[in-house]
């Protein structure tokens, strides 16, 4: 093969090391150093944490979004980066651990590259869904989802086409407010909304899992990758995260893929799929010690969990609707974090984003990042106090 590397070990790149999933990534990548080599790691704006990941892993490529930060050592700065790092000739498999709409050109660019994406970026599906797939179509490159319930099914799916499928059932852990009354959740603080009850993760998505408008771009990502209609995607919630998801056959069989809720097990089959690699450092399980299994319907009729609502609605809309609600969620979930609105206000801002902005243009990438900015402007100006 013309250019062949004389390094065998697969190439990979980490956008976002510094954040959860990048540090998870950078834990599994350390049990199996003989496979796999760090090539590029981006973070946000973490240079601490980012200055000790260069030191062990000696990347050939360090770049750090966030501006103002002054690097000598030759890292790139800017959002450049990021493509930068995902294009790269000796890299394989990017693993996109981006928060927000800002991972997706990443994602285009290195599909278009014919590179494996391991997705955690949920997002850039749901806002570029059809973009994505035909980068991926246009390029030869292949999406793998980090995200654990995507990852569960692809598990179950084990190679079967999606006419086999008559449903896949989507597990929420409900979040902490699981079961909360509706005036009960206007006193829910910051600290509040971050404490996961199952997993441990970033701030974005923890405040999403608590709305469960994560679950919402969940659907949503889950339409895009694995070509299935929304009438058959369904959510449960599952409050001991053990269950990833399930997938219903056409025959009746059902196949759940059941783990502890750690990244790391969907991070690992991200890199080595459709093999799986011995790795003796992974979370066992354990079925006595882990039961109970329970499951409950979503309670969002009641007016508990309005964002999956809204944001199914605007996957089934299309276009530019799922970015819109991605835009607002991002939005209004950086206004909560800042204390400058409530936890229901969320939603809220979300439902008067979509009325105001839903029906506009999502054909082009150029528009969807029009839409996005017009979202985020409108929350920011009828939202922030
Ligand atoms: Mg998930």
């Amino acid at each position: 093969v013309i250019g062949k590397r004389l390094d065998e070990r697969v190439g990979v790149a980490i956008l976002g090391s510094t954040g959860s999933v990048g540090t998870a990534t950078l834990r599994v990548l350390a049990r199996h150093r003989d496979r796999f080599r760090v090539v590029a790691l981006t973070a946000y704006g973490n240079e601490a944490l980012l200055r000790e990941q260069v030191a062990v892993e000696r990347p050939a490529f360090v770049g750090i979004v966030s501006d103002g930060v002054t690097c000598d050592d030759g890292w790139q700065t800017g959002t450049d980066c990021l493509i930068a790092a995902a294009t790269r000739d000796d890299v394989d498999i990017v693993v996109n651990a981006v928060v927000g709409a800002a991972g997706l050109r990443a994602t285009i660019a290195a599909l278009r590259c014919g590179k494996r994406v391991a997705l955690a970026n949920k997002e850039s599906l749901v806002v570029g869904g059809k973009l994505v797939l035909a980068a991926r179509d246009e390029g030869g490159g292949e999406i793998v989802p980090v995200d654990s319930e995507h990852s569960a099914i692809l598990q179950c799916l084990h190679g079967r086409p999606v006419s086999e499928v008559r449903r896949v059932i989507l597990t929420a852990s409900g979040g902490p407010f699981r079961g909360w009354e509706q005036g009960r959740l206007d006193t829910v603080t910051v600290e509040d909304a971050l404490r996961h009850p199952t997993w441990q993760m970033g701030r974005k998505i923890s405040i999403d899992s608590a709305t469960l408008a994560n679950k919402a771009l969940e659907v949503i990502e889950a339409h895009y990758l694995f070509g299935l209609p929304y009438d058959a995607i369904d959510v449960v919630v599952h409050p001991q995260s053990l269950v990833h998801s399930f997938v219903e056959f056409v025959d009746g069989s059902v196949i759940a893929q059941i783990g502890a809720p750690s990244m790391e097990l969907p991070i690992l089959y991200a890199l080595t799929h459709p093999e799986r690699l011995l790795d003796e450092g992974m979370p066992r399980f354990n079925p006595v010690a882990m039961s109970p299994m329970t499951y409950e319907a979503v309670a969002e009729g009641q007016g508990e969990f309005p964002a999956l609502g809204l944001g199914v609605a605007a996957g089934r809309m299309g276009g530019a609707a799922p970015a819109v609600f991605n835009a607002a969620n991002e939005q209004a979930v950086a206004l909560f974090l800042d204390r400058r609105i409530s936890f229901v206000q969320i939603a809220d801002a979300i439902r008067s984003a979509l009325d105001a902005l839903a029906d506009r243009m999502g054909d082009t990438l150029e528009d969807l990042f029009a839409t996005d900015a017009a979202a985020r402007r409108y929350v920011r100006e009828r939202f922030a106090s």
